[in-house]
């Protein structure tokens, strides 16, 4: 049954009990049959008005019941764009007000699941893209080898050369992707220990010196003499430092300038900047390329950079800290990528 059919149900019945007592008082209050007559008259056409009002009345709660019903049909069948305009009595204003901020966050989450979803199988593809690359290279250069056509030792050992790097590249590209994916699950718990922020910049240098003179780079370091201690975990935040100073190499013209700078931070952090000559980021790529994956160059030719993982896994390391990470870039002029990491606080 209809609730607006139920409540004029309802109210029928009650205007009919009382109508019956109240001609059956009229009976017994010993008057004339005129009045007896009349007084009936006018408590049936009382009662009658009350149930027409009454029919009137009830229609609000209808109409707003129905829309509720159709929004939730829509909504049922995954339209999430309706929006109820809330009328009607207070609790069905109410009602409306939070089907349609229902109907937002439901619109909200099915658009993040859509893009999550797209954004993995974007994941995949360059995965497969990046691992089918070396692993084509060693397969031809293997099956070259074993039909014996190579004779003369230079191309054989050429080849297991190139074997050697493919693979290499293949093996570092797996550890990035497991790292990454470590760091971004959250199993890696944040363990520190104080440590001098010199000792890392010195020797991170020191590890991409030959790669630094290959290209003539010039490398400035400045860092004050009263630097605080920094609470990290040294291994991560190497690997983090690591992976920006390749990309300012990589990125650096032949004899460029690069420049590192170490200072303290507000009264809790540690700043690390490592600025370069380089080709600069457009401002719309400068929130992008610290996604996994991303690359400005969409040729994703290996040789002239990674595959995208770098900044990734060195933004997962900083924000493993607590600390911050970004980008300062004029297109064509150079970048500046910086982070900041938490003084040690001594207990
Ligand atoms: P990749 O291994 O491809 O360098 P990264 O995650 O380290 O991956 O960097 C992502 C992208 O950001 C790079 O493909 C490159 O386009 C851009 N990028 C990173 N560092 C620099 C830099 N110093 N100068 C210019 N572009 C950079």
């Amino acid at each position: 049954m209809k609730l607006r059919s139920y409540l004029l149900i309802a109210n029928g019945i009650s205007i009919a009990v009382i109508l019956i007592f109240l001609i059956v008082s009229y009976v017994k209050m010993l008057l004339s049959l005129d009045v007896v007559i009349w007084l009936s008259g006018v408590t049936l056409g009382v009662g009658l008005l009350s149930f027409i009002l009454h029919y009137f009345l009830t229609r609000p709660i209808e109409t707003s019941i129905h829309r509720i019903t159709l929004e939730s049909k829509k909504i049922a069948d995954g339209d999430f764009q309706g929006q109820l305009v809330p009328s009607g009595p207070i609790e069905f204003q109410m009602l409306a007000k939070q089907f349609n901020e229902m109907s937002r966050k439901l619109d909200e989450s099915f658009n993040q699941l859509r893009s999550s979803e797209s954004s993995r199988r974007e994941l995949v593809e360059n995965i497969s893209h990046d691992l089918r690359t070396p692993l084509a290279s060693i397969q031809s250069f293997v099956e070259a080898l074993q039909d014996d056509v190579i004779k003369d030792d230079t191309t054989f050992q050429r080849y297991l050369t190139t074997i050697r790097v493919e693979t290499g590249k293949l093996s570092g590209l797996i550890n990035d992707l497991f790292q990454l994916s470590r760091l971004q699950s959250g199993v890696e718990l944040f363990e520190p220990e104080p440590y001098h922020m010199d000792n890392i910049i010195l020797e991170k240098i020191q590890s991409h010196l030959l790669q630094l003179e290959e290209k003539k780079l010039e490398i400035k370091v400045e860092m004050s003499d009263s630097l605080p201690s920094v609470a990290i975990m040294p291994a991560k935040l190497k690997r983090a430092l690591s992976n920006l100073l390749q990309n300012a190499i990589r990125y650096s013209p032949e004899g460029g300038l690069i420049s590192v700078t170490v200072s303290e931070f507000g009264n809790d952090m540690v700043r690390v900047s490592i600025a370069d000559q380089g080709e600069g980021i457009r401002e719309s790529e400068q929130e992008l390329i610290f996604e996994r994956l991303y690359r400005t160059d969409k040729s994703r030719n290996r040789e002239s950079g990674g595959a995208g993982l770098g900044l990734a896994i060195a933004k997962s390391i900083i924000d493993l800290h607590g600390g911050s990470i970004g980008v300062e870039s004029v297109y064509g002029k150079g970048s500046c990528f910086w982070f900041t990491v938490p003084q040690y606080v001594v207990k």
